[in-house]
């Protein structure tokens, strides 16, 4: 029979790694609360319109990344960005608190090529603040990533660049198509066929022929308006003020179209070309384009657990490992099936007071229930045959020290459970 596989680019993650995986988890929530940060979960389908209308019709993701059931016009979601915001506009959560500070983990689907850190059915964290303007949300956001990174004992860097707004960013806009029409042909096609839709795109764009294309195009920097400028170098001083360090990289322009003003990535050297561990920005039209209130501000961040997962594990340090949820607490030895229906009881009831308790119903031989209790790494075993249960007491086998014990069983689990922990 030929064995059935999962799909390319789509991965399980395995018992012996779920740990890293929790730990991820865990220390994301943790340090969620203390910014006052709420989590909300969404469905993974969504309208297709949700992502061609807020994502953009041009971007790389919407032009040939999305799974959509045509006939129905519905996607799975590509990121989670435009789903956090479809539900704060339809259930009106600014009413209930001007500002929202949310966060969503689950995963989201991009038909690219499936590489190291990179896949079909993928995992972010994403971060959002909706309904606050102020440059210092922009940098207490870029705080909170980089305390992340520091809790999990990642090294990353932190880059920065402004994008503008609509005021100002047309009349880049202009400069740069000129610009890159003047040097059309040592560009890639991709670009080409950008220059006029998309030029912003061929700013970060990896070919070498284009990044040497672009090295003395105008800098987004030097054409902001004075009120995007103010707020840039606000942010600046708030990360300053936060001792969190950064570089302003002009080049970075992120590939979703709903970003203004700031954005931000976090890097690594470590995962050769899937450098972005977590990205993100300022999308202050989005959620009116999205029918909400108008001239709602917003910022957030994605974070790929797939490449902080294999950071961790490329970056380990040994102190820093996760431990998995251990071993178990007793091993029941069963001998005989009059022995098992003595035992599966007092497995039931040690798991109720709280212990990790494993037995087997299979009737093997006392070596073959050894050997599985070692493998469960049990830290007792509890022998109970035929002879044991008739004198009212069982063999307690200390699995550390192999020291043997006797234990009565009319003492109950409770007495058990004392007895071991
Ligand atoms: P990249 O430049 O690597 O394609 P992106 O700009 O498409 O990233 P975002 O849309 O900003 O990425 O998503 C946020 C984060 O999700 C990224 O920084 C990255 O860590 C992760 N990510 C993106 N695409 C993938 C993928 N196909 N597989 C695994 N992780 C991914
Ligand atoms: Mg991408």
């Amino acid at each position: 029979m030929l064995k059935i596989k999962a799909i390319n680019g789509v991965k399980d993650i395995l018992p012996a790694e779920i740990m890293y995986w929790q730990k991820i988890e865990k220390t994301a929530c943790d340090i969620f609360r203390r910014f006052g940060i709420h989590e909300i979960r969404l469905p993974i389908l969504e309208k297709t319109e949700l992502f061609t209308r807020s994502i953009g019709e041009t971007t790389d993701i919407v032009e040939k990344e999305m799974y959509t059931f045509v006939d129905k016009k519905i996607t799975m979601r590509p990121e989670i960005t435009a789903s956090l915001l479809r539900a704060y506009v339809e259930h009106s959560l600014h009413l209930q608190q001007p500002v929202q500070r949310l966060f969503s983990i689950g995963p989201v689907f991009r038909h690219e090529r499936p590489q190291k850190g990179r896949q079909r059915q993928f995992h972010q964290i994403d971060v959002e603040i909706i309904g606050a303007h102020e440059p210092q949300v922009d940098a207490e956001l870029m705080a909170m990533g980089q305390m992340l990174f520091n809790a999990l004992s990642l090294d990353v860097r932190l880059e920065i660049n402004s994008l503008g707004c609509p005021a100002c960013r047309p009349g880049f806009r202009n400069k740069l198509i000129a610009y890159l029409q003047a040097c059309s042909d040592s560009l890639c096609d991709d670009c080409k066929r950008r220059t006029a839709k998309n030029p912003l795109r061929a700013l970060d764009c990896k070919k070498q022929g284009c990044k040497a294309a672009v090295e003395h195009a105008p800098s987004i920097l030097d054409n902001l308006c004075s009120a995007c400028e103010e707020h840039f170098s606000a942010v600046q001083q708030q990360l300053d003020l936060f001792e969190v360090s950064y570089n302003v990289n002009r080049f970075m322009v992120r590939g979703l179209d709903y970003y203004n003003r700031t954005t931000f990535e976090f890097l690594t050297a470590d995962l050769g070309a899937q450098a972005a561990v977590a990205a993100g920005g300022r999308y202050d039209g989005l959620v009116e384009q999205l029918g909400g209130p108008k001239k709602t501000p917003g910022i957030g961040f994605a974070l790929g657990m797939e490449r902080l997962f294999l950071l961790m594990q490329q970056q380990k340090k040994q102190q820093d490992q996760p431990k998995g949820q251990g071993g178990a607490d007793i091993f029941l030895a069963a001998l005989g099936e009059q022995a098992i229906r003595f035992a599966s009881p007092l497995v039931h009831q040690l798991r109720h007071l709280g212990l990790q308790a494993v037995m087997d119903y299979s009737n093997r031989s006392l070596k073959a229930q050894m050997k599985q209790a070692g493998r469960c790494h049990a830290d007792f075993t509890l022998i109970i045959g035929e002879q044991e249960i008739e004198q009212g007491r069982g063999i307690l086998r200390n699995m550390n020290t192999q020291e043997q014990t006797e234990f009565s069983f009319n003492r109950g689990a409770a007495a058990l459970a004392e007895v071991i922990t």
